[in-house]
């Protein structure tokens, strides 16, 4: 199959039903998250899942902020966090203990060890929100079903894929009854039974209305508006600032005196953030002035 090079989302939905779904499917926007960091494949592919799984809660969460999606544990994984923003910018991050074997297949369960997942919502204006998902599974698609069918209470099905190359996702959702004109009966049982026919090489290789028509041909499927994704970080010199001066005046006296700078990399993207002491003298005494 060809490789496609496509970054986008779309929603659709079938008629005379109450069922509405997302199909999202990212490359490059994917390539350049785990390009960061020399990350072996099946943690390449967790994050792509990861990665297509924020992509699908993006577009179905409609707020105006950033929404991640963090995963917790006691096992090997110390980070694993995906985020996007209103602009469809994405990014992404793994971090393991790297004195350990890395399993070839991963079980969400095993790498968290009875951890969980933390996902957040923060508007740009107002209360942050954040919904905690119990590692109800293996895969991290079980997981947001539970999170789904909890926080929403609709029945929600969700199919993630990722090579390394590509990721993505199939994401089918039952709205409550009074929302259809005429409902078939067994559309929802249906329609969720031809998506679980999936194959993984269709969720990555096809174009969203090939990959749709190939599981519902006798179905009446409407497509909506694409959108397309990018990789993109929202680090930036004042944040990094920010960051820096929660650390204290009295440990960046001493990363002065160690280093004469203090300088941080951004995790996401690599961009390389250098202050001087004359940057963060003036910041030092206010702080000191202030605590
Ligand atoms: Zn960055």
């Amino acid at each position: 199959m060809n490789s496609v090079t496509l970054n986008e989302i779309q929603r659709f939905s079938f008629d005379n039903t109450n069922v509405r779904g997302e199909r999202v499917l990212l490359s490059s926007a994917y390539q350049e998250i785990i390009k960061r960091k020399q990350y072996p494949l099946s943690l390449e592919k967790l994050l792509g899942e990861f990665v297509a799984a924020i992509a699908l809660l993006r577009d179905i969460v409609k707020i105006d902020g950033v929404l991640s999606i963090q995963a917790k544990g006691n096992g090997f994984l110390s980070t694993l966090m995906t985020e996007c923003d209103e602009l469809q910018n994405l990014r992404g991050i793994v971090q393991w203990d790297e004195s350990q074997a890395v399993p070839e297949v991963i079980s969400l369960k095993e790498v968290l060890d009875g951890g969980y997942l933390a996902i957040t919502i923060q508007p740009r204006n107002g209360q942050r929100y954040q919904g905690i998902v119990e590692i109800v599974g293996d895969t991290l698609a079980e997981c947001l079903e539970q999170y789904f069918s909890q926080s929403e209470q609709l029945p929600s099905r969700v199919w993630l894929a990722a090579n390394g190359s590509q990721c993505g996702g199939l994401f089918l959702q039952r709205l409550p009854q009074e929302q259809a004109k005429v409902e078939d009966e067994d559309a929802w049982e249906r329609l969720t039974h031809l998506a679980s026919t999936v194959k993984e090489e269709e969720l990555l290789g096809l174009e969203t209305a090939v990959l749709l028509h190939r599981l519902y041909h006798e179905e009446d499927v409407r497509l909506y508006d694409i959108k397309t994704m990018q990789f993109g970080c929202s680090c930036s010199r004042q944040r990094t600032l920010d960051a820096v001066m929660s650390l204290g005046s009295e440990e960046i006296r001493e990363l002065l005196i160690e280093q004469g700078s203090v300088n941080v990399d951004c995790q996401f993207c690599a961009e390389k953030y250098h202050f001087t002491e004359t940057d963060l003298i003036d910041l030092l005494g206010d702080q000191a002035k202030t605590h």
